[in-house]
């Protein structure tokens, strides 16, 4: 048990055979829970690279085991499995907090695409240092400069630019940045996000040409130069 561990979150047991086979010819160490809370559990305890949760569980559902792991700050990747195919459950999955997700039944080699694919986006996320232009962050001091000029941020803004800079290019929906920012129990009265997002804009936006945070219209906003 030397390779990057792996939890597996899933009830089928045959499938989970499967997962852990090939897992484990790909030098992942594997860990098994057969249920939500077990997982849950399992997840809070252990330091693992990376999650496969599926969303339907005994005990506890996947969204609701995401949800809860991503309010505790931990922030482990985790890709999704769902059986349903539907547009609503991968927003939700992905709304709650889960870096990707799969569609059953899916070919062993596609998922050992994804669990690349998240591993590398995080290793850059996870990274002490975030740039976009000539914006840094640099979390270890906490501190955002732009053209060497250091950018005081309130810590909405902080981390809500923290989010934005964690997924250069992509558009991240309302609730994937109030979630970020406020928490995922959070409901918006009034229109709170924007008026930080613009608050952000400005801070950045002082005496620079190009704005980097674009509004997407009814997804959210995205950041890029
Ligand atoms: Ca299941």
């Amino acid at each position: 048990m030397t390779g990057m561990p792996i939890l597996i979150i899933e009830d089928e047991k045959k499938l989970v055979d499967i997962l852990k086979r090939a897992l484990k010819t790909e030098r992942y160490s594997v860990d098994v829970a057969y249920d939500g809370e077990e997982g849950l559990a399992k997840a809070m305890k252990n330091v693992y690279s990376m999650i496969i949760l599926d969303i339907l569980l005994p005990k506890k559902d996947g969204f609701t085991v995401c949800k809860e792991l991503r309010a505790r700050e931990i922030h482990t990747p985790i890709i999704m499995l769902t059986a349903r195919g539907s547009t609503e459950d991968r927003v939700a999955g992905l709304d709650v907090g889960a870096d990707d997700y799969l569609i059953k039944p899916f070919g062993i080699t596609e998922l050992l695409a994804r669990i690349r694919a998240v591993l590398r986006r995080r290793r850059t996320t996870d990274s002490n240092v975030l740039k976009i232009a000539d914006v840094v962050m640099d979390k270890k001091r906490h501190e955002v400069t732009r053209a060497g000029k250091v950018i005081s941020l309130t810590p909405k803004e902080y981390k809500l630019l923290d989010v934005l800079l964690g997924s250069q290019g992509e558009a991240l929906t309302r609730r994937k940045l109030l979630n970020h920012a406020w928490g995922p129990t959070f409901e918006e009265t009034n229109n709170e996000l924007n008026v930080h997002i613009n608050y952000l804009r400005a801070k950045l936006g002082k005496g620079a040409k190009k704005h980097l945070i674009h509004t997407i219209r009814g997804v959210g906003f995205a950041l890029k130069e």
